[in-house]
């Protein structure tokens, strides 16, 4: 059976057309055209039904009133030269007022990472120009949620970008330059989060013609599931106005918004543009450390080092820049055979594939068997022959069996009693070639598991090319 869901759809209006007829002030007499505008307005914005319109409708005063509100206009539900001024102004013309959709409720990305991608380019501007444009306006976002947001060249992304003129097959044509600029919808499967701009639009990144920039910011909050904002600072207002695209931050009114719906953004540690640690300082140690993908991945509080076994540099990321909700990795190891990794942290778990974590994630360790005193672990590995997972906390360590899913009988068992030579403590471990690597600090143990004994010992930090 197929789901359908209908995607709410944003659109951003540029009303900003000369009068078509002069107004007469004193007896509020309109043209035809004047209330042609009106009704297309209350239609398109304020979910006004066709039926048969009159000026004396109810419907219709309802719904001026229900404009006049919004606007802060004096709520009189009769059309006059404030409101029509209103209605003739640039304006973004998502619908003003809550939609009837099938699934109440606002709409959000499940995830944190969301992808984009830019399906084809206006003439108007280069096209660096427009990745940037689009890269920034995205960046007003991220800047205060967790969320990131991942550029794609091919196949389907959460968001996709494109230029049209007229009807362009999902049902909302574009009109021509000047009235509809842009329109986005709710975030969701599909058309869902797809942002689309008027290609006989005039696109600049100035004060003259339309400006990208602010157009597409305004239209990735309708793609995030923000509607508008009666707040006239917000750039969630519905009216299109050019302000300073310089330094632009976004305004207190669509922060909180956005938080919301995602939360704050999760660094707390001020960005720093080297790596804050000295990964081959001789009292360096690890968080965690584990195998991925062929790469081996070192943990140290907010940074990721990864080392390729084929070549010699060692690179350094911020793990918020591949997981934007984990602060930091405890403990760590790769479950190969289902192409999965599992990264603790806290009394948490996440499970990862790819460079994603899955959904419903983090999950407590609670349910993979811990007890309740058990609020952190120090280290863990897997070890491929056996199926088997080993947790380290404190001087004792867990035991899971990855066959059956469940945590072994008889663990905890004492670290000392079952690794001979290592110590009492593990806080990180790997397995590459067959062998165990089992660090307590600075200082790492080559442990040969079936024969129980240490191989060598190791600077933990001599994986990452330091002498
Ligand atoms: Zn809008
Ligand atoms: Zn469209």
């Amino acid at each position: 059976m197929k789901c359908f869901k209908i995607p709410v759809l944003f659109v951003l209006v540029n009303l900003g057309r000369s009068l078509a007829a002069p107004l007469n002030s004193e007896t509020e007499q309109f043209s035809e055209d004047d209330w042609n505008q009106c009704r297309t307005y209350l239609k398109q914005f304020y979910n006004m039904t066709e039926t048969k319109w009159r000026k004396s409708d109810t419907d219709m005063t309802e719904k001026i009133r229900e404009m006049q509100e919004f606007f802060g206009l004096q709520v009189t539900g009769n059309l006059n030269h404030e409101t029509l001024e209103v209605m003739k102004k640039g304006r973004c013309g998502v619908p003003d007022v809550e939609q009837f959709t099938l699934f109440p409720g606002q709409p959000r990305w499940s995830r944190n990472r969301i992808t984009y991608r830019i399906l084809n380019y206006t003439s108007e501007l280069k096209r660096q120009e427009i990745d940037k444009a689009i890269a920034l306006a995205l960046k007003v976002w991220s800047d205060v949620t967790p969320l990131t947001f991942v550029k794609q060249g091919a196949g389907e992304a959460d968001i996709m970008i494109l230029f049209a003129r007229g009807n362009h097959r999902d049902f909302n044509p574009f009109d021509g330059q000047g009235g509809i600029l842009a329109h986005a919808f709710a975030p969701g499967s599909d058309l869902g989060g797809d942002t689309h701009f008027d290609e006989d639009e005039r696109w600049t990144l100035s004060r003259d013609g339309i400006n990208l920039f602010l157009v597409a910011a305004h239209e990735f909050g309708h793609a995030l599931g923000l509607g508008h904002s009666t707040d006239r600072s917000a750039l969630m207002f519905p009216t299109y106005s050019y302000v300073n695209t310089k330094g632009f931050r976004l305004p207190a009114d669509d922060v909180k918004g956005i938080q919301a719906l995602y939360g704050p953004h999760v660094d707390s540690r001020p960005a720093k543009p080297t790596e804050p640690w000295d990964r081959c300082n001789h009292q360096m140690s690890f968080d965690a450390i584990t195998r991925l993908r062929g790469e081996l991945w070192f943990f140290k509080n907010g940074t990721i080092w990864q080392k390729h076994p084929w070549r010699s540099d060692v690179t350094s990321i911020p793990i918020k820049s591949i997981f934007p909700n984990i602060q930091a990795v405890d403990a760590a190891f790769e479950y190969k055979d289902r192409d999965m990794a599992i990264f603790f942290e806290g009394s948490k778990y996440w499970l990862i594939r790819g460079l994603g974590t899955l959904k419903r994630y983090p999950r407590s360790i609670r349910l993979i068997g811990f007890p309740r005193s058990v609020t952190r672990v120090d280290a863990a590995v897997y070890i491929m022959e056996r199926k088997q997972a080993l947790f380290f906390v404190g001087q004792k360590y867990w035991s899971y069996d990855l066959r059956r899913n469940q945590m072994e009988r008889g663990y905890p068992r004492r670290i000392m009693d079952d690794f001979p030579g290592i110590g009492n403590k593990v806080d990180s471990a790997f397995q590459n070639s067959g062998y165990l690597y089992l660090s307590n600090g600075p200082i790492q143990y080559e442990y040969d598991y079936m024969n129980k004994k240490v191989i060598r010992v190791l600077k933990t930090s001599s994986w990452l090319n330091c002498d």
